[in-house]
């Protein structure tokens, strides 16, 4: 199981009784939170940095443990921030910087100079704020008495945003063909993402697909069509435009599997050896968890496969959209978002059909789809573009809706939302923000996370909500 390094700080002058007070405070502070977060990751206390070498060997053992995914610091007393220099500069993982006290209420009859010396947070964290400032060392700062609730699930969602950033920096991805022709937003620096998100981007043709493709045998299929009658309702007669998906899907499996690949992209622009593009196949990939970006969207793949690892063990979908169409009836405007074919099947509020019809576009066999009408309640929206200099997160909160009325010629899944705080402020703002028609929707992460991910991460945030006003249009994407 994933896990948490706790690192208090204090010193060595404070002498031995002292010492064994921090020591002892601190592991009742690691064994709570490591109780109340055992479903998300374990908390471990290190010993306490008292001198700049056992803060380089604390730091060190935590950067060289593959286990650890972040670590929580805290300075019980004063601690000097010299001290701790060197061994951040060889931290590696996700830093939390924990503002907190043993104690809850000051002790107002008995307090003195003994109880000052060992509780002094309020002091030994601002020294310690500093210096992490100063090193520009990216970190969350979650501050509160650590048995409190909201102390608890802060802490918490740092623990899922580490623990999504270490699957990050694991991530391989699979281009099958490169990005589509002519399309701009879906491009990117493929040596920047992996310096900065650790995503390994590789190319391959798809001829290595269908090659794999091709070994796939009778027996594969069927068990694959096993699963898709027992998880869906088939609509069409044509069984085998529903195999050959069955067929794609196979070969993926194995194809990521051999190769360690958690997040993929294709283009139907390159579908040479291919009958159908996939559609069915993918919508059941993504449901399993593996990201996917279309027309070589490679950013919005990896993404949508970290933000669904962020959002493990919470209610809700996260997955890959594209912006479509809108209604703009004055006052009750909604976005109608969609894909081609590849629409995440977690989204599915009602047990999805399986549909086989043409594609108007591409000039391949009619290929079979998931179609279903869309999970509801509060969401956010999430792109990633590369500005040329940097990386740039856009998140916008929205409420995703029913569909007002029944679409039944439209033959791809859908989802229907809200856009914040108004339908002209909101798409004004994701317009001057730069942000793609490709996104990541997630029922189940708030702006909270995705602020967490971006700081962490040392990734510019826009975000959009609520709190987005017409002067900060004018202000806020004004030319710099
Ligand atoms: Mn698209």
């Amino acid at each position: 199981m994933s896990k948490l390094y706790f690192i208090v700080g204090s010193q060595d002058l404070y002498g031995e009784e002292t010492l064994k007070e921090v020591a002892a405070d601190s592991q009742k502070m690691a064994s709570f939170l490591n109780e109340q977060l055992s479903d998300t990751v374990k908390v471990e206390l290190l010993p306490t940095v008292i001198t700049s070498d056992s803060c380089i060997e604390q730091c060190r053992r935590a950067s060289n443990d593959d286990d650890c995914v972040g670590v929580i610091t805290w300075m019980h007393t004063f601690s000097p921030a010299k001290m701790w220099i060197k061994g951040l500069q060889q931290l590696t993982k996700p830093l939390l910087h924990l503002h907190t006290q043993a104690n809850e209420k000051l002790p107002y009859a008995t307090i003195d100079m003994d109880f000052m010396n060992l509780n002094q947070a309020a002091h030994g964290d601002r020294e310690y704020g500093f210096i992490l400032s100063r090193l520009n060392i990216p970190h969350e700062v979650v501050v509160g008495f650590y048995r409190h609730k909201d102390t608890v699930d802060q802490i918490r969602r740092f623990a899922e945003v580490a623990k999504a950033i270490d699957y990050s920096k694991h991530l391989r991805v699979a281009m099958f063909g490169n990005n589509m022709r002519d399309v701009a937003v879906t491009d990117g620096d493929r040596v920047e993402s992996q310096i900065r998100y650790g995503w390994e981007v590789n190319y391959y043709a798809i001829g290595d697909l269908v090659k794999q493709i091709s070994q796939v045998t009778e027996e594969e299929v069927n068990r694959k069509m096993a699963e898709y009658d027992q998880k869906y309702e088939r609509k069409t007669q044509n069984l085998d435009a529903v195999k050959e998906q069955a067929k794609y899907e196979v070969a993926m499996e194995k194809f990521f599997e051999r190769k360690g690949i958690g997040a993929f992209t294709d283009t139907f622009q390159d579908l040479y050896g291919l009958k159908q593009l996939p559609g069915l196949s993918v919508q059941n990939l993504m449901g399993k968890g593996i990201g996917f970006g279309p027309e070589g969207d490679y950013k919005t793949s990896a993404l949508s496969a970290v933000l669904m690892k962020m959002s493990e063990g919470r209610k809700g979908a996260t997955g890959f959209i594209e912006d479509y169409t809108y209604d703009l009836t004055p006052g009750k405007e909604l976005e109608l978002a969609a894909h081609m074919l590849e629409v995440p099947v977690q989204f599915a509020a009602t047990k999805p059909v399986i549909d086989v019809i043409p594609l108007s576009i591409g000039g391949k066999e009619d290929p079979a789809r998931l179609i279903f009408d869309s999970q509801t309640g509060d969401a956010i929206q999430v792109t990633m573009a590369d500005m040329g200099t940097h990386f740039r997160l856009i998140c916008a909160d929205i409420v995703m809706v029913k569909q007002p009325e029944a679409m039944p010629k439209l033959p791809t899944a859908r989802l229907m939302w809200k856009l914040k705080p108004d339908f002209k402020t909101g798409a004004a703002a994701w317009l001057y923000a730069g942000g793609g028609h490709h996104s990541v929707i997630s029922l189940s992460l708030t702006r909270k996370d995705i602020v967490m991910f971006a700081r962490l991460t040392g990734t510019e945030l826009i975000t959009i909500g609520n709190d987005t006003t017409e002067a900060d249009l004018q202000k806020f994407f004004m030319p710099k």
